[in-house]
């Protein structure tokens, strides 16, 4: 059995919590938290952060599960010198330097680290890497959605006269037909993403200034095809509680003058948050799996041989799957 530490229980530690439920290899060991163990809403054996000292021998790979914006930058490079890890950091404008701190962290300690490993940056990652070494001659581009954006939604309930909110990002189907068919397209995330608003008014805000408050707010929604609802709190809370998401990676090439090809990875996900947990599950088998091999450092997704993510021995997948 692989033994798995969980630290942090947001979102994403629930959502690890469920999936290692349906690996018959690998078992739960604990959830480490920096609140109160007693407070988190679960019947695992839960410690503080804190404890983690005492568990080096017990764990075989942690799964982090914090927050990307200041919790895995601070956690990951902390943890990867005592112990193999896997996360779900999602920063890409800082991952080649997330990448040198867990590499100078897993060195110290000759641990494993496998870094990014959700849908995006994850699976994402890997079939834009794929699609482009397979189709040399052509266009990568990704749309995300129909799924629910949490900084969006934040920006939307900051403004004034909002009492709550969501943002949902939605794909421009034309603009994905055109590109299957092989046409020229002007793509850019602004023509590529269409953005839905679903707000509860404040007591006596102007329906009409709070709309026009959020379809210019510079970065989140201006340049974009942005539509506004305006609903009950009751049916709020009855219709967008869910954490939908996923999208599409196409590459749309040439092979020859008269071949279109078109590789196309696509998901839809009732729940980010456990399919990226499911995700996390698999690069942590692997990572128990490599470092019992003697392998450290620091891997992507780009680096982990599939068969590795599998408990199913190599012959069977060969034979089943091959
Ligand atoms: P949450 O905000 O739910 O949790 C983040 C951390 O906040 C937890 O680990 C927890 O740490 C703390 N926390 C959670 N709930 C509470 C609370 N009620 N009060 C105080 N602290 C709390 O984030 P998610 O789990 O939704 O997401 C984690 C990260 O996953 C995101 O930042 C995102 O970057 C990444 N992600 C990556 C994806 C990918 O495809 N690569 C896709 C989706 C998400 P503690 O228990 O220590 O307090």
């Amino acid at each position: 059995m692989i033994k798995v530490g969980i630290v942090g229980y947001g979102n994403l530690g629930r959502g690890v919590e469920a999936n290692l439920k349906l690996a018959n290899d690998m078992e739960l060991v604990g959830i480490f938290s920096r609140r109160d163990p007693a407070s988190l809403d679960t019947q695992a054996p839960a410690y503080y952060y804190d404890d983690l000292d005492q568990f080096t021998d017990k764990i075989d790979v942690l799964i982090l599960c914090g927050g990307s914006r200041t919790d895995i930058p601070k956690q990951g490079p902390e943890l990867a010198q005592k112990f193999n890890t896997v996360d779900a950091y999602d920063n890409h404008s800082n991952m080649s330097h997330y990448y040198q701190d867990m590499q100078a962290a897993t060195q110290a300690g000759n641990k494993l680290a496998i870094i990014a490993t959700g849908w995006d940056p994850g699976l994402f990652s890997l079939n834009r890497l794929m699609g482009a070494a397979i189709l040399p001659q052509g266009n990568t581009y990704t749309f995300w959605g129909k799924g629910l954006s949490q900084g969006h939604g934040d920006a939307v309930r900051g403004v004034d006269g909002v009492a709550d909110a969501v943002q949902y990002t939605i794909p421009n189907q034309d603009l994905m037909a055109d590109i299957r068919e092989g046409k020229e397209v002007a793509y850019d995330s602004h023509s590529a993403h269409k953005r839905e608003v679903y707000a509860v008014l404040a007591d006596g805000a102007d329906p009409d200034q709070v709309r026009e408050a959020i379809v210019t707010m510079p970065d989140y929604f201006q340049g974009y095809e942005t539509t506004v609802h305006f609903i009950s709190a009751e049916e709020l809370k009855a219709n967008h509680q869910g954490l939908p998401h996923g999208g599409h990676v196409i590459r749309s090439g040439q092979t020859s003058p008269e071949a279109h090809q078109v590789y196309e990875f696509s998901l839809d996900l009732a729940s980010n948050p456990e399919f990226t947990a499911a995700v996390n599950v698999a690069y942590a088998r692997a990572a128990a799996r490599l470092a019992k091999e003697g392998v450290t450092g620091v891997q992507t997704v780009f680096d982990v041989a599939p068969k590795y993510l599998s408990s199913r021995p190599i012959a069977e997948l060969i034979a089943d799957l091959l």
